[in-house]
């Protein structure tokens, strides 16, 4: 069979396990495109949430394109990414929206924008190229990394920026012409053009229009024929090292069970609570309770310990939960204290206590290591205190390099280094062996993802670089040091323009 006919017919089928497809002609044709696969995008709310809004629009329509799962596949037919709808070139569309969530997706942007025969930096399209835009969650950390590869930056929560972006575009132009409309609107950044001040500044959407939630359900995601809804946005806390905190498009904000009852369609049998902080929504349990008890099965992205209850993790049970996963994020509870990560020893005990009385399978603890500050003492607590925890249920650890993000407290603490990193995570792995699963993610590509959030257009480039010449480690590491990427604050050290950090004392407020 033709290799171009397999790779179309794949979409095709996708399409045809989807519910929820919109279909519409418009004069004003948008790419929504998302750098990664189509079951890493398709669970991503915000991008859900975009597509709607776009056929809302009475002149524009969307269709979806995702990275190919098999991209020399795609190289190898010479076929350009089409989109799921109608199969359709993205490069024939008049705009091409992508979707960000974290650094290491800038080289998928770069996939895309190659397979599209188009010019992956700004300066080298041409006047009628399509505009390249870019959003998503990235932007409210460090998206200055993009600037050399898009025309416009849609910053922080798009909802009311979708329309005015749209409007802009429908004016029409040329790429030029749409981004001198948008470059001074509050939101939007277009690089080369709008002030400098405008870095940073991150939209928020008016209440009324939470809650974010799922369009398309499709089996083929990570979170299976899952609707997704968002009972709260943002969160109260203020852990140091977190870009959600509670400074960020001030705090948490929650919709009614009620609300969230009356948008969840009756076909959806499986629902997740996505949200920062879903847990500390103040009704949270009677939510997951009546979802239960409508013979619903529910998901939840995030679970905090000192918020476990009988009641909550009863209703959790009913609704079909195996596994209880929560975050402590601090090897030990100096570093915890640091982070201001605000539990216990005592209060992780009674979550894997809880998860056993309700007979779930075991317990799922994500941590991380590399802190400021940190020492192999605080991985011994952590080896010793895990073993604890595996007396009472069967853990999983998950461990994540700390990489420090743009406006957060710990912005501009080092990278622990790639090497103590993995002599931590091998010590967590001898002192563990027999006891619990240990499941650490690369120390080398958490230092790739640290260099991105620290480092402004020039660490873009770096990637640019790095993604031509195959990509490998090595390739990032040279192409880091050939563009002389300094993390920001070494930078504005040696400058003297500001002190050398301090790290936040123990148990400090911010
Ligand atoms: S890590 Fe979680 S609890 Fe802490 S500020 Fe971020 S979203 Fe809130």
């Amino acid at each position: 069979m033709d290799a171009r006919y397999t790779l179309i017919d794949g979409l095709k089928r996708l399409l045809g396990d989807e519910q929820g497809t919109l279909f519409k002609q418009a004069p004003l044709k948008v790419a929504l495109c998302y750098p990664s696969p189509y079951h890493v995008g398709m669970s991503s709310l915000g991008f859900q949430t975009i597509y709607r809004l776009i056929h809302q629009h009475p002149g524009a329509s969307a269709e979806r394109s995702f990275l190919p799962d098999d991209v020399d596949a795609w190289k190898k037919a010479r076929l350009p990414p089409l989109t799921i709808e109608t199969q359709s070139p993205v490069s024939a569309f008049d705009v091409l929206a992508f979707s960000v969530a974290y650094e290491l997706e800038v080289t998928g942007l770069f996939t895309m924008l190659e397979l599209c025969g188009l010019p992956v930096l700004r300066e080298e399209r041409g006047p009628d190229a399509p505009l390249i835009v870019a959003g998503g969650p990235i932007t409210f950390s460090n998206p200055e990394p993009l600037e050399p590869f898009i025309d416009v930056l849609v910053q922080g929560e798009a909802e009311e920026l979708v329309p005015i972006l749209l409007e802009a575009a429908r004016e029409g132009g040329g790429r030029e012409a749409i981004r001198a409309r948008l470059k001074d609107v509050p939101g939007f950044r277009c690089p080369g053009l709008s002030q400098e001040g405008t870095r940073f500044l991150v939209s928020k959407a008016g209440d009324a229009m939470l809650p974010a939630r799922t369009q398309v359900i499709t089996p083929h995601t990570e979170l299976r024929s899952m609707f997704l809804i968002e009972p709260e946005r943002g969160c109260s806390r203020g852990c140091h090292y977190c870009v959600m905190r509670r400074t960020t498009n001030g705090g948490m904000r929650t919709v009614p069970p009620e609300a969230v009852l009356g948008l969840i369609p009756d076909h959806a049998r499986r629902v997740g609570l996505v949200g920062a902080a879903v847990t500390d929504h103040p009704r949270i349990t009677e939510l997951i309770q009546t979802l239960a008890d409508s013979g619903r099965e529910v998901g939840i992205s995030s679970l905090r310990a000192d918020r476990l209850t009988p009641q909550l993790v009863a209703a959790l049970k009913a609704a079909g939960a195996k596994v209880l996963t929560v975050a402590s994020d601090g090897a030990s509870q100096r570093m915890r204290e640091l982070v201001d990560r605000k539990h216990s020893e005592q209060q992780l005990i009674h979550a894997a206590q809880l998860a056993r009385e309700y007979e779930l399978e075991r317990l799922k603890v994500y941590n991380l290591v590399g802190l400021p500050l940190e020492t192999d003492a605080d991985i011994d607590e952590l080896v010793r205190f895990t073993t604890e925890l595996s007396k009472i249920l069967k853990v999983v650890l998950g461990v994540a390099p700390f990489a420090a993000k743009r406006n957060t407290p710990l912005d501009g603490s080092p990278f622990a280094g790639i090497s103590v990193i993995e002599d931590r995570l091998e010590r967590l792995r001898k002192g563990l062996r027999g006891k619990a699963e240990v499941r650490p993610t690369s120390a080398r590509w958490a230092w790739v993802e640290y260099m991105l959030a620290q480092c402004g257009p020039e660490g873009g480039l770096a990637a640019w670089d790095a993604h031509q010449a195959g990509g490998a480690f090595s390739a990032w590491k040279r192409a880091f040091a050939e563009r002389g990427c300094v993390p920001f604050v070494a930078r504005r050290t040696v400058d003297g323009r500001r002190k050398a950090t301090e790290w936040p004392t123990v148990g400090a407020q911010s």
